[in-house]
């Protein structure tokens, strides 16, 4: 049977709000011994519609490490007027959730380069978190650079495990960029791809893992390959929108 129409349902076990416009769900699997899926993949949420035959079906990056074989964590980032959104943020805890998958093919490269650059936005930073929760047991040498986009000081979350993966991995370094600051931040500033100016991958063999908004996709794309020159292999991206 295709992964397409296996069906797996997972009961929200834990319920995460870090700010009101991320929550992230802790998913345990109920009805099969396992969920296996590789670092970077994503699955399919079902989402029941009032009166309409079939659910509504949106794609959620896995934000946790593949090691784990019964359940993982989703981040969700809230839309206004979303179907999913709406239907995520009235969730209390212990509902079971149908989800297939898994799906996606943006993989940990191998064997990898040098220096990773991780360039996310809202909630993309959940590809990334799975890769080096994933990796970090076997690739703990590895150059990692990860720049985090949000809005404002009030956005950011996940720093606390942004300093979990530091204890394991020496040379993983991390910046939020804010867009939207206020004067007090003493940050980095404005889009990720603008970030990309303070990284050495001219001159450092590179692989760039990018996630979220397409339009910043799109910028950081054109910068590598057409500005730089850079092969498109070396390149890895999801569009959430
Ligand atoms: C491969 C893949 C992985 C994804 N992983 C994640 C993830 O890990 N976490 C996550 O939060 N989202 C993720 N998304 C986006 C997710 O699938 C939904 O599109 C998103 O949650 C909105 O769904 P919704 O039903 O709430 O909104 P909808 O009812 O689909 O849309 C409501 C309105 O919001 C607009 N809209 C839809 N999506 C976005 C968006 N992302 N940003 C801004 N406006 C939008 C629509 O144009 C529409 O006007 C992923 C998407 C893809 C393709």
């Amino acid at each position: 049977m295709s992964n397409a129409r296996v069906p797996y349902e997972f009961k929200v076990a834990q319920i995460i709000d870090h700010t009101p416009e991320i929550r992230e769900l802790y998913l345990q699997l109920v009805n099969k011994p396992e969920f296996t899926f590789r670092a970077g993949q994503f699955v399919m949420l079902h989402v029941p519609v009032k009166d309409a035959p079939k659910p509504a079906l949106r794609a959620y990056s896995i934000a946790s490490t593949d090691e784990q074989k019964d359940g993982f964590k989703l981040i969700f980032k809230f839309v206004e007027t979303g179907i999913a959104s709406r239907f995520v943020w009235d969730l209390k805890g212990e509902e079971i959730l149908n989800m297939t998958g898994p799906f996606g093919k943006v993989f940990f490269q191998e064997p990898p380069t040098e220096q990773i650059l991780f360039l996310n936005t809202g909630s993309g930073v959940s590809q990334h978190f799975s890769f080096l929760e994933s990796k970090m047991k076997t690739h703990s040498q590895i150059k990692y650079k990860l720049y985090f986009g949000v809005r404002k000081e009030a956005d950011i979350y996940y720093e606390s495990e942004m300093k979990r993966l530091q204890k394991h991995l020496p040379n993983f370094k991390y910046h939020y960029v804010l867009s939207r600051a206020s004067d007090a931040w003493a940050g980095k500033r404005g889009y990720v791809q603008h970030c990309l100016k303070d990284t050495d991958y001219k001159n450092t063999p590179t692989t760039f893992y990018l996630c979220g908004n397409g339009a910043m996709i799109k910028d950081v794309k054109h910068q590598l390959i057409a500005v730089d020159g850079i092969d498109k292999s070396r390149i890895w991206a999801e569009a959430f929108d």
